[in-house]
């Protein structure tokens, strides 16, 4: 997202403006509401009792809904039965429908509740992105028509996540989870108070709850640690909404929309300043959409990377982790790892490169029975150890570990799939996540 031409900085939400001066009455609040929470009717009569109750409170309201959980996923299944190259502008407009539905439901429960309310899809709004379809980037939320009506009385703006509108004049959408970067863009364009994101676990643990039962619910998490997470499979929230999050300074929450209605501490994804003690290591996350690609036998030569790795990136592989073997006799193996659904287009390219006479291997072995687990936290910038700890964790295990990349405040490694849940809880067990410091 580029600032400038966003128009989210438009009211950001450091800039007290009084909210008369913004064409609104109240305060601006943004609830998002995740498939499992719009699930059924029953649902969202329960969500809608919140944002009910938030109006109550004064504020105005714009609730995000995603589409009722596995409905995404069903329509995502119709589009690649129609066939295998389908139409990117179709696959969206296919794939953004659902959450038209359960925007049009959370209306008309709030309007059965008394509360004025109107529902709103991304092109009406309109929320501008680019377009690139399926995977779309937010460019600007004019926020007038919006504001508008809170200043003619409707209390909530009730807004499908998800989708947006291109250049061209067609849907686009934001790629999966999409909705979370919705509702943190609506934040920071209508400068909101608070970002609320209720979803089915009541805030962002020190692992995936599903994997591990000793997972603790955290009370904060930096914004660089969050974002760490995402991008490392953590799905509790998009990858794009924390950076959006953590750019615009949107003070951004994390809880249950199944607790009691008073129940709402969650967690709250903030500056690193605002937390006073933690753990070296914040969280374990997993991906096991990773695969893992091996060249065998390349030249060892100068500008045998940039051969590979040019072509790859070309083609919109999304390589992540690399390793190049030991050399003999000049040659050598190089492995890196991908998305699953990018293993195709890697060998296509990898392939017309070698007919190209670009680069020459003997083969290329594709292993796509392998996951991604990593360790997160910020105290590794000042703590020496944990790689080595991480890696005597696995080994206690008998896990054997394939690939390893580190960053500052990150190290992941390829495992074979099977071990994925026991290397979790190994690595949660030997950090003592369990229990905060
Ligand atoms: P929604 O439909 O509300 O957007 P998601 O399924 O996208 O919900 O995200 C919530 C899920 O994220 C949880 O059910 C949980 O299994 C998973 N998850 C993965 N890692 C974490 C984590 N560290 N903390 C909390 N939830 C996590
Ligand atoms: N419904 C979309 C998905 O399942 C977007 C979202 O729920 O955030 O990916
Ligand atoms: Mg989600």
């Amino acid at each position: 997202m580029h600032g400038a031409r966003l128009g989210l900085a438009a009211a950001p939400r450091r800039d007290k403006k009084p909210a008369d001066e913004r064409g609104a009455k109240m305060p601006i609040l943004v609830m998002k509401f995740g498939g499992t929470s719009v699930a059924t009717l029953d649902r969202i009569r329960r969500a809608a009792k919140r944002v009910g109750r938030e109006v109550a409170n004064g504020y105005d309201v714009i609730v995000i809904v995603s589409a009722m959980s596995g409905e995404t996923n069903k329509l995502v299944e119709f589009v690649g039965e129609t066939g295998q190259f389908y139409d990117a502008r179709e696959y969206d407009a296919v794939v953004s429908s659902g959450e038209n539905v359960t925007a049009g439901l959370m209306a008309l429960t709030l309007q059965e509740m008394d509360v004025p309310a109107r529902s709103w899809q991304g092109w009406q709004v309109p929320l501008k992105t680019n377009s690139a379809h399926s995977a779309a980037r937010i460019e600007e939320i004019p926020p007038e028509n919006i504001l508008a009506k809170f200043g003619e009385g409707m209390k909530v703006a009730v807004v499908a996540g998800f989708q947006g509108i291109s250049p061209e004049g067609r849907i686009t959408t934001l790629g999966r989870g999409g909705s979370d970067t919705t509702a943190v863009a609506f934040a920071a364009a209508f400068g909101a108070e608070r970002c609320d994101i209720y979803t089915d676990v009541d805030g962002v643990y020190t692992t995936d709850p599903r994997i591990s039962d000793k997972a603790r619910k955290l009370d904060r998490i930096a914004f660089e640690e969050m974002l760490e997470l995402a991008s490392l499979g953590a799905k509790v929230l998009q990858t794009r909404s924390v950076e959006l999050a953590m750019r615009y300074k949107v003070k951004l929450r994390v809880l249950s929309s199944f607790g009691e209605l008073d129940d709402a501490a969650g967690t709250l994804v903030c500056d690193e300043d605002d937390i006073m003690e933690s753990n070296v290591v914040a969280g374990v996350a997993y991906s096991r959409d990773e695969a893992k690609m091996t060249l065998i036998s390349v030249a060892d030569r100068p500008g045998i990377a940039a051969a590979i790795f040019g072509p790859l990136a070309e083609a919109g592989v999304n390589v992540d982790m690399i390793v190049q073997n030991i050399s003999e006799e000049g040659r050598t193996d190089m492995t890196f790892s991908c998305p699953t659904d990018q293993v195709a287009r890697a060998e296509k390219a990898m392939q017309a490169a070698k007919d190209s006479g670009e680069i020459n291997f003997h083969d290329l072995v594709a292993d796509t029975d392998v996951c991604k687990v990593s360790v997160v936290g910020i105290g590794m910038r000042s703590h020496a150890g944990v790689a080595s700890q991480m890696f005597a964790a696995l080994s206690a295990e008998g896990i054997n570990i394939k690939v390893i990349t580190t960053s500052e405040i990150k190290i992941s490694v390829l495992i074979d799939r099977k071990y994925l849940e026991l290397a979790v809880q190994a690595l949660h067990d030997s950090f003592g996540l369990e229990s905060a410091v």
